[in-house]
């Protein structure tokens, strides 16, 4: 029998729910362009969950058939585990659509991994691997099948150096692992903006990228490889400096986002901690002046961003009127920079120093500001949905000579939806993530519209067909998941289906 059964309410925003908002953030800015008042009184970001379950399909996930001890049938586990934190979810979620739950979670330990799969391979259950959860592509979301489970990689969480090499539990969260790395005097170097929350073998699932990518490089860079626990049986790569011996564990876990297999380790090389780190900040008279100055360079301080000209309207907005951005806004009115594009440089090297073309020096505060609020940053983000908005991010990965006119494609197809639904909204970026052949353009944008979810998916089909036609890439860093994957061609279709595991596929 089937029994409705009410448990509560669940939070589904970015973070924990007391910390919801952005201290310091002017309105004002973002009131006149959403025509909307954001004082947060919409919704609290809280989900009613009335759930019915099917309990003869949970007792038959039981610990003797799947060798895990520890398994969570409470509605509110389920719930948790069965959603990431992308924008299509938190909107669908926000009309209380409420998506598939898992039928069980399971928390296994390293020890129970080999033998789990293989259960659940035999039972034919399919599972979702439950990392930090901060997908941002669906990634988390559960499998159409008759029993699904979700596995939770909280319990693997170790840390251990094997000379300049960190053994890393897959489960161990960013914070965590660093803070492991820093007892030691040393650092992973990989900072994406949901460190708090995000696994290391997250990072590798989803090919992420860290803050000071220019630094330490990207997943791939520092990762020298890892275990990964498979249906079939388990891949341990063995560690060397480097090593040339086919495929490897590595090679298909990198990108794999939870379908080839679990990954319980990382091994991750570190670094000494920087001892000086030199903060500056600049402005360009336009983006199109930043990205052309920029691409000019050999070398990119560890972290540079430049934001367009409403994002830097929008973050300058913090500073109120203050004495300071008085003083700022006549500077720069004197200069020509008027309405320009702020960046951001933080570097232990000298790199910041070639960025003089076309860019006038500022204080350093604002760097000093963007490091010290690195993490919490997203959560302004809360305060928008609370408020009734829709909010997205979308980026790519573009050489320089298409990234302005990506730029200006993504802005011109978004200005054009707005008028066709004929609703409010804007869209800002930032460029980071610099290469020699390219660059990382990311993009914000915010809807006041009441038909949340269809619009959303609208806008989000048309920016990434913006950013295939004009030759960027799907993703520069948040992957694929299960929102973007329809538009891989058919050999990455294939290619994928080779590799994937039958349980987590
Ligand atoms: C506010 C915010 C800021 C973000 N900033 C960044 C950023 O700066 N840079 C960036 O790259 N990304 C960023 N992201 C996206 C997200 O944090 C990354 O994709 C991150 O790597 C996901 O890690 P996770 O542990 O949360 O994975 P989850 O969300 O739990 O899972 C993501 C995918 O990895 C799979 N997976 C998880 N653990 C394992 C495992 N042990 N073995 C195999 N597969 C596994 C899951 O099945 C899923 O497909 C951000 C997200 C948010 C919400």
């Amino acid at each position: 029998m089937i029994n409705p059964k009410h448990v509560g309410r669940i939070y589904v925003l970015y973070g924990d729910p007391v910390a919801h908002n952005s201290q310091g953030l002017s309105v004002d800015s973002l009131q006149s362009l959403l025509g909307a008042r954001i004082n947060g009184d919409v919704w609290d970001g809280y989900v009613d969950f009335t759930e019915r379950a099917d309990p003869d399909n949970q007792k038959f996930i039981d610990s003797e058939n799947t060798g895990v001890s520890d398994i969570s049938y409470e509605p509110n586990v389920r719930f948790s585990k069965s959603v990431g934190k992308s924008s299509l979810e938190i909107s669908m979620l926000s009309e209380n659509k409420i998506p598939k739950v898992t039928d069980a979670v399971l928390f296994p330990e390293e020890a129970e991994l080999e033998k789990m799969m293989l259960n659940l391979k035999n039972l034919g259950i399919k599972a979702t691997i439950f990392g930090g959860g901060s997908s941002v592509t669906g990634g988390v979301s559960q499998k159409p099948a008759d029993t699904s489970v979700s596995i939770d990689t909280s319990k693997l969480k170790s840390f251990e150096m094997n000379n300049r090499i960190a053994v890393i539990g897959g489960g161990m969260t960013g914070f965590q692992a660093e803070n492991e790395a820093a007892r030691r005097g040393l650092t992973l170097g990989f900072f994406p903006e949901s460190f708090m929350h995000s696994s290391v073998a997250g990072w590798v699932s989803t090919m992420a990228s860290g803050q000071e990518s220019n630094r330490y490089g990207d997943i791939e860079d520092l990762v020298l490889g890892v275990e990964i626990v498979r249906s079939d049986g388990t891949i341990r790569d063995s560690i060397t400096p480097r090593n040339s011996i086919g495929v490897s564990g590595k090679a298909i876990a990198l990108g794999s986002e939870g379908r080839n297999g679990i990954i319980s380790k990382v091994y991750f090389k570190t670094h000494k901690k920087t001892e000086e780190r030199k903060y500056s900040s600049f402005f360009f008279k336009s983006f199109s002046d930043a990205i052309e100055s920029v691409s000019k360079l050999d070398t990119f301080p560890d972290v540079l961003r430049i934001s367009d000209s409403l994002e830097t309207e929008i973050a300058l907005s913090e500073a109120g009127s203050s004495v300071m951005k008085k003083v700022l806004d006549k500077y720069l009115g004197v200069r020509g920079f008027k309405s320009g594009c702020i960046a951001i440089a933080i570097d232990s090297g000298n790199s910041y120093k070639n960025i003089r073309e076309n860019a006038a020096k500022i204080s350093s505060t604002p760097a000093k500001m963007w490091e010290m609020t690195r993490f919490e940053r997203p959560l302004v983000a809360n305060l928008l949905w609370k408020s009734g908005m829709v909010v997205d991010t979308l980026e790519t990965s573009v050489s320089w000579e298409k990234a302005f006119e990506l730029y200006l494609k993504v802005k011109n197809t978004f200005n054009e939806l707005l008028a066709s639904c004929n609703i409010k909204g804007f869209i800002m970026s930032h460029m980071s993530h610099q290469y020699r052949e390219g660059c990382c353009l990311y993009f914000s944008f915010v809807l006041n519209t009441p038909k949340k979810t269809e619009h959303l998916q609208v806008f989000r089909k048309e920016i990434v067909s913006a950013f295939l036609k004009s030759g960027g890439s799907l993703s520069h860093h948040h992957g694929i998941g299960t929102q973007l994957s329809g538009y891989l061609d058919e050999s990455h279709t294939r290619l994928m289906e080779m590799l994937a595991d039958p349980v987590l596929s």
